[in-house]
């Protein structure tokens, strides 16, 4: 379209067009250039002409990048790219290079074209904007990219497994002050003081930055041992504490360190930076003026607190929570007064949870309120489902201390209760830890008579391990005290905790409290409790916690254990506790020879396995036991049973020793009959024993 542009005014383009041109023959030499040329340059048409174009050359390319040049150029009769070069004065910059390869008719390369323009400012220009983004503009110290960038890097050659890498985090103690009082000014100048010194400080390895404001870090890599970390600790806080002389002031700094360890913190660079972080928080929190070590366990359980939070917030909002129900019966009439609400986790992992494995770790967070919330809303509808259906029965639910000790909890428990108007209150208790109860008395009487005004009752649960005092029980309205487990376990083999369920009773009567006793898994337990004034329980004696749809058929075929209906009308007398000590003895006595079977070592010097006049049960008949019963017939005929209980119980001993467990199996099944035997015979022993005293 140019072709009939007159050379004059080609030459008037050449010259003025802001790109430098040179024009080079097909033996390099260089034909022409043209004003730019000149400029960015320094060379002059003079100068240049005739000469090879790698008198430009910087230096910066090695031969590789200018073969390859030259390959494509000659390929594709182009190229282009940035590049390196060198003014006359010597000064290298930057530029952007076109080279366009002209051929005549015979197809052969007779001149170079290149176009190039000086991009060297706008290349530092932005080394500056990188520059003012990796470095901080008052100390000059690296900014947190460059320190995630340089512990980046610190990680990935982190090889030796002996050696520790620190990070520590360092806020000046109440800088804020001294700024606010002294003007920005002096403390930019303190700033500078306390970088400068920082820099002093370090190795070449490692890296001092500012995070911003008062808060530097420091990254030292290869530390040997936790000596090193100490003596750097030190010395960063006591040449912080050295004092700052300006303008003939003096100015005395204090300062918190965060201090968090790799391997021992195994985290990614960001991690162990908001490690430190937390740990200066730490430092300060714990008084300032001192350094305090990230704790990675301690960083782990609450972590591990975190996800199970989340898990049972999304547990509570997808049903994943139920309600177990383990029956309350009142011995001594054989019937079930009650059940109580006891929580489960239907883990789709984990399979189903109990309490303990996750209710402890949100007992001190808000999310136990919504937990509990949701316990009387659920076992509000049970209770309404069951009056429905005719079944009379009183729930009782756990409230957890935090709950409890919300200033609405009255109002929360009546707006969840407000859904269930055809539901009587007197249905429905509330249980509370004694420890709870104790925090704040004050608010716990009042939330008590509040609810009791309602219908609900309330328990005082696990109590006896609660230390609670007389006047906090004078104080409590509770309705019932709730005898903790614990007790009841050994009420049989430990005569202290017999006596101090013998107190709690006494204590409950002389309050005019009922009681009740959790933790009865033996028949033997209900008889003493009922002799000593509670007749009450629950227990896995009677029932395990089940889920709500068995439970009418389990009080359907409930059948209270017999010694219960004997000794149930009668005040016994305490002489006639042994025997049931005794029944208690002998049943423990052929569970443990059973367990042998399964591999379970048993105490066989206790067992006296070898001489049935030596064993618990032994002692009682032919000691206390003769004395008293041996008129009576029955109490004879225990002696040749017993014998063959050791008997069959050395056998099974044998046989498991000689890891013949089927037969020993075998023999387990006798000895559980002679068991029986014998308890059929106590029990008639019983009756007689009940029918001379009517
Ligand atoms: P707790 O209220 O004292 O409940 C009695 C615990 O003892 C239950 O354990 C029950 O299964 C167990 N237990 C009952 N009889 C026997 C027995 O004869 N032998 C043995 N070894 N254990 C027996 P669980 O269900 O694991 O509950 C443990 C604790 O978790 C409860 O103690 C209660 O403090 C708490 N908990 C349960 N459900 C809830 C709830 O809905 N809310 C709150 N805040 N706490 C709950
Ligand atoms: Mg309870
Ligand atoms: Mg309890």
């Amino acid at each position: 379209m140019y072709k009939n542009l007159p050379p004059e005014i080609i030459g008037i383009i050449l010259q003025n067009t802001r790109d430098g041109i040179m024009i080079s023959n097909a033996s390099n030499q260089i034909e022409y250039i043209n004003q730019s040329f000149t400029d960015v340059t320094g060379y002059s048409t003079e100068e240049i002409i005739g000469r090879d174009p790698k008198i430009l050359q910087s230096g910066r390319h090695d031969a590789a990048f200018y073969s390859d040049m030259w390959k494509i150029l000659i390929q594709t009769d182009h190229w282009e790219g940035e590049i390196w070069d060198k003014r006359k004065n010597g000064e290298v910059y930057l530029e952007f290079l076109s080279i366009n390869a002209v051929t005549n008719s015979e197809g052969q390369i007779s001149h170079y074209v290149a176009f190039f323009s000086d991009i060297q400012e706008k290349y530092n220009f932005g080394r500056q904007l990188d520059r003012a983004a990796q470095f901080d503009d008052l100390t000059a110290l690296p900014k947190r990219s460059q320190i995630i960038h340089y512990l980046t890097t610190c990680l990935d050659s982190y090889q030796s497994e002996n050696k520790l890498l620190a990070v520590i985090v360092i806020d000046l103690d109440d800088f804020k002050t001294l700024n606010d009082h002294h003007g920005h000014a002096l403390g930019d100048r303190i700033l500078i003081i306390i970088a400068r010194r920082l820099k002093r400080l370090i190795r070449s390895t490692d890296m001092v930055g500012r995070l911003g404001g008062d808060e530097f870090v420091l990254i030292l890599p290869a530390l040997n041992n936790m000596d090193e970390v100490e003596q750097m600790t030190r010395r960063i806080i006591s040449l912080i504490a050295s004092s700052i002389e300006i303008d003939g002031h003096k100015y005395h700094l204090t300062t918190s360190l965060g201090i968090t360890l790799f391997p021992f913190d195994s985290a990614d660079a960001e991690m162990l930076l908001r490690h430190a972080d937390q740990a200066m928080y730490q430092a300060k929190d714990n008084g300032k003026n001192q350094h305090h070590l990230f704790d990675t366990k301690k960083d782990q359980q609450a972590q591990t607190r975190r996800e199970l939070f989340q898990e049972l917030s999304h547990a509570i909002e997808h049903n994943e929570l139920i309600l177990y129900y383990q029956p309350k019966v009142n011995m001594r009439t054989g019937k079930v007064i009650g059940a109580e609400a006891l929580l489960r986790w239907q883990h789709p992992e984990k399979g189903l949870l109990g309490p303990g494995d996750f209710l402890p770790h949100v007992e001190y967070h808000d999310l136990i309120i919504d937990i509990g919330n949701w316990v009387t809303y659920q076992a509000m509808s049970q209770l309404s489902e069951w009056l429905q259906q005719g079944l009379e029965l009183t729930i009782s639910i756990n409230i957890a201390a935090r709950q409890l000790l919300q200033r609405d909890f009255v109002d929360s428990f009546c707006n969840i209760i407000k859904d269930f108007p055809d539901v009587p209150l007197k249905y429905l208790e509330l249980e509370i830890l004694e420890s709870a109860a104790l925090e704040n008395t004050e608010h716990v009487e009042h939330v008590i008579k509040q609810c009791q005004e309602l219908g609900v009752s309330f328990a005082l649960d696990d109590f006896g391990t609660g230390y609670a005092s007389l006047s906090y029980l004078r104080d409590i309205p509770a309705n019932i005290l709730k005898i903790d487990q614990s007790f009841i376990f050994n009420l049989l083999d430990k005569q202290k905790d017999m006596t101090l369920v013998e107190g709690i009773i006494g204590l409950a009567i002389a309050f005019q409290r009922a009681v009740i006793a959790e933790g009865i898994e033996t028949a033997e337990q209900g008889v003493l409790l009922m002799r000593l004034g509670c007749d009450l329980g629950q227990g896995y004696g009677i029932a395990k916690p089940m889920p709500a749809c068995l439970l009418a058929d389990w009080i359907k075929s409930y059948q209270p254990e017999k010694e219960w209906a004997i000794w149930s009308d009668t005040l016994w007398e305490m002489g006639d506790f042994p025997l049931l000590v005794a029944q208690y003895d002998h049943i423990n006595w052929v569970r443990r020879v059973l367990k042998c079977i399964d591999g379970e070592q048993s105490n066989l010097e206790e067992l006296a396995i070898n001489d049935h006049h030596q064993c618990r049960f032994g002692h009682w008949y032919y000691e206390y036991g003769s004395q008293r019963y041996s008129h009576i017939k029955v109490f004879e005929e225990i002696e040749s049973i017993h014998t063959d209980v050791h008997k069959v119980g050395r056998q099974i001993v044998k046989l498991c020793g000689e890891e013949n467990i089927a037969t020993a199996r075998q023999k387990g099944k006798e000895l559980l009959e002679l068991k029986d035997k014998i308890l059929d015979k106590l029990l008639q022993l019983q009756y007689h024993i009940i029918k001379q005293k009517k």
